[in-house]
């Protein structure tokens, strides 16, 4: 099974919906290591976002990644939204030209997604940041299997990831100020990487 458009669209509205959702829970998780906006940050962007996928035509899977990153580098200020927007920008460019994805494709995407993010935050493991929960996310996908499975296995991933993060030290960014007492709080954009890998793994999900 492939992740056709409406598949891949679903991906981000469902991620944008969980974030409304869950906006208090990241601005309070911003609010114990950062300036607490990441909530609102992640929630405006990403409404964009979801209109501007309204807007788009066609069914090239790449060109609505594209659209999504736009929205979200030129909605959201700070560190998140534009690291974010890189993303999906690199993921788009992955997926340019495709009316579908499967298990590869998304793990292309993922993967080109995560180095757009670490070459333009120069994160590494264990700083505390997205990165903490993409890149064993980026690997878990690659294992192979259906989408379903490998989207699937690459949220769980992604939650582990986040929660790893809460005993770690900041190395980056704006909790990166705070030093040790960084320490025993779950970094907010690894939280929100988390709440986006778990929505491609219900919009990839297999009908049943
Ligand atoms: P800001 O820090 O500017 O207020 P946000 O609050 O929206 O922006 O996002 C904060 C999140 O951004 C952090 O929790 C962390 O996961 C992520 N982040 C910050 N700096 C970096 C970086 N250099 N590389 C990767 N992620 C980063
Ligand atoms: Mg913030």
């Amino acid at each position: 099974m492939s992740g056709g458009y409406e598949q891949v669209t679903d991906w981000i509205r469902r991620f944008a919906a969980e974030v409304t959702e869950r906006k208090n829970e990241l601005t309070k998780l911003d609010q114990a290591i950062g300036d607490g906006d990441h909530g609102t940050n992640m929630d405006r962007g990403l409404r964009k976002a979801v209109e501007k996928l309204d807007a788009v035509e066609g069914d090239d899977v790449g060109a609505a990644l594209k659209a999504v990153g736009m929205a979200l580098v030129s909605s959201v200020g700070g560190a998140g939204g534009p690291l974010y927007g890189t993303f999906f920008l690199q993921a788009g460019q992955s997926a340019a030209g495709r009316s579908e994805l499967d298990a590869d494709g998304f793990a292309a995407a993922v993967k080109a997604g995560v180095e757009g993010v670490q070459s333009r935050g120069k994160a590494e493991p264990e700083d505390k940041t997205m990165i903490d929960a993409l890149l064993p996310a980026a690997a878990a996908l690659a294992e192979g299997g259906t989408l379903a499975e490998a989207a699937a296995r690459g949220a769980d991933a992604a939650e582990e990831g986040m929660r790893a993060t809460i005993p770690l030290i900041a190395r980056k960014g704006r909790a990166s100020y705070l030093g040790e007492r960084s320490r025993g709080h779950q970094d907010p954009g690894a939280t929100s990487s988390a709440l986006m890998m778990r929505a491609a793994a219900e919009a990839f999900a297999d009908p049943s």
